[in-house]
């Protein structure tokens, strides 16, 4: 007999999308060979978990029927490129958007050992041809040392949290057209309890690259940088933050600029106001409208709501679209005006549009991981846990009137930093059961990480924590400052 394996599967979705069609096949494969739960990660894509060994092939060739593939999802690769979620404001977001899915084929590994394993596509069993199709410039015969990451930011909005990925790409804008990019490397979160070399960064501006052929040129020779240069004899410091800190960042500019053949142009100026969802019902230029739903740490479920039927039932109707947020959101999508009466009397009927504005302003812009019990990495709970933890927080942000105040809470079960909780102006990292080290001081446009203020604290530490520390904010704070700059002005973290 041989051990219940059980697996999880991630999607490649570049930009978070996905028709109503698709949604309903995705509906459809969770139940039949996961655990059910539609988890929305946060990098805009979803994973099942729970699915057992013998389903593993079955649920990869059913959503392979709906036109989705798990290709480069996880491994040592170009992972899910992430990009600003309501790409429909305006044309450029449209012509900005397209960007994810390009640099998601540049990023492609060429082997087709997916389809040979999983699809059970014949083999290409000539060696040369299959050496001439699955030639590859790119990862060569070695892949890269460590996951990478992008993710393109649209200003004013940084949802997409652009500092923390290997690579970042802030649009520029001028005159309504889209001129490039800045471009922004080295950022990263994951680190290791007990591991000094390890640390979390957020991404150096390197400067501004000019049109499409620039922008994935520069893009594809930052990866190639990374393959050569970075660490492969120790995947704790493998990740390009490192490459980039042991280069040196003019080093590393000075390398890209070569194997580019043209020099990057100073940054140009932009503005980050936001990381947030933007909840309920907006319009876009065209007349479409999306409704951004409140759904917490992006476990799609019928839990205090019936939201996973209720999904159902939009998508059943073939009249929108799904975008992912990197918040962990959704974003029921291009939903022209004659349809919004129907979308908007089904997310009613399921109590969808009371429950997204009833949720309170810090749960609606809280992170959390997976951690237990599905990942194995996990130290802590996050996302079985934040839920509670912030329904006792409440009371205390009641308590000082700041019920409304926005502010950022991230936990995660280990320090890995897939919540990207160092990034937050609250986080919590796992460290052993029912214990968080708690960070304070990041800001909310994602500009600057956080600092550790207390270590391996328990739940009524924690509490205890928090209510003082609001109380002072709520004394002592300057008109519209946020928590997290309160704790960097007060000192209570230092940099
Ligand atoms: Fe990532 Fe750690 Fe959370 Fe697992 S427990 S999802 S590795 S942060």
């Amino acid at each position: 007999l041989e051990w219940l394996y059980s697996y999880m599967l991630r999607l490649r979705l570049p930009g978070g999308f996905m028709t109503g069609e698709q949604y309903v096949g995705l509906h459809n494969i969770a139940g039949e060979h996961s655990t059910g739960v539609i988890k929305i990660t946060t990098r805009q894509t979803i994973q099942l978990h729970g699915i057992l060994k013998s389903h593993v092939k079955p649920t990869i060739k059913a959503f392979n029927t709906i036109l989705i593939d798990s290709i480069s999802a996880c491994g040592d690769v170009n992972r899910n490129v992430a990009c600003a979620s309501h790409p429909k404001f305006s044309p450029i977001h449209e012509e900005i958007f397209s960007y994810a899915a390009k640099i998601s084929k540049l990023g492609l590994p060429k082997t087709k050992a997916y389809y040979e394993i999983w699809l059970d596509e014949k083999p290409l069993l000539d060696p040369k041809e299959k050496e001439e199709v699955e030639k590859d410039p790119l990862y060569q015969d070695r892949y890269l040392p460590r996951k990478f990451k992008i993710g393109i930011a649209i200003p004013p909005n940084n949802d997409v949290d652009v500092f923390t990925n290997d690579l970042g790409l802030i649009a520029i804008v001028e005159n309504n057209k889209l001129i490039g990019f800045n471009i922004a490397a080295g950022g990263g979160l994951g680190t290791t309890h007990g591991n000094a070399a390890t640390y979390p960064r957020l991404a150096s501006m390197l400067g501004f690259v000019r049109g499409e052929e620039q922008t994935l040129k520069a893009v594809l020779e930052v990866i190639t940088v990374q393959r050569d240069y970075g660490n492969r004899s120790d995947r704790k410091l493998s990740r390009l933050k490192y490459t980039i800190d042991k280069m040196g960042v003019e080093a590393f500019k000075a390398e890209l600029e070569k194997r580019c053949g043209f020099k990057l142009e100073e940054p140009k100026p932009y503005t980050f106001t936001s990381r947030k969802d933007d909840y309920g019902w907006h319009k876009n230029h065209e007349g479409k409208w999306y409704y951004t739903v409140f759904i917490e740490n992006g476990r799609i479920a019928d839990e205090k709501v019936a939201l996973k039927t209720a999904l159902l039932e939009v998508a059943k109707t073939g009249k929108a679209n799904f975008r992912f947020t990197s918040n962990q959101g959704l974003i029921i999508s291009d939903i022209a005006q004659k349809d919004k009466k129907a979308i908007e009397k089904i997310l009613n009927d399921f109590g969808i549009i009371a429950h997204t504005d009833n949720a309170g302003a810090m749960r609606k812009s809280a992170i959390a991981c997976v951690a237990f019990n599905t990942c194995s990495l996990a130290l802590a709970e996050a996302q079985r846990y934040l839920p509670s933890l912030i329904t006792k927080v409440e009371p205390i942000l009641a308590k000082y009137g700041l019920q409304d105040e926005e502010i950022s809470m991230r936990m995660t079960g280990c320090p890995n930093g897939c919540g990207r909780p160092y990034a937050a102006e609250i986080g919590f990292i796992g460290t052993a059961y029912g214990r968080y080290n708690l960070h304070l001081g990041g800001d909310r446009e994602g500009f600057r990480l956080n600092k550790k203020y207390k270590e391996n604290i328990d739940e009524p530490a924690i509490l205890k924590e928090l209510d003082e520390l609001f109380e002072r904010y709520s004394k002592n704070r300057n008109s519209g400052e946020t928590f997290g700059d309160f704790a960097v002005r007060e000192k209570l973290v230092t940099f």
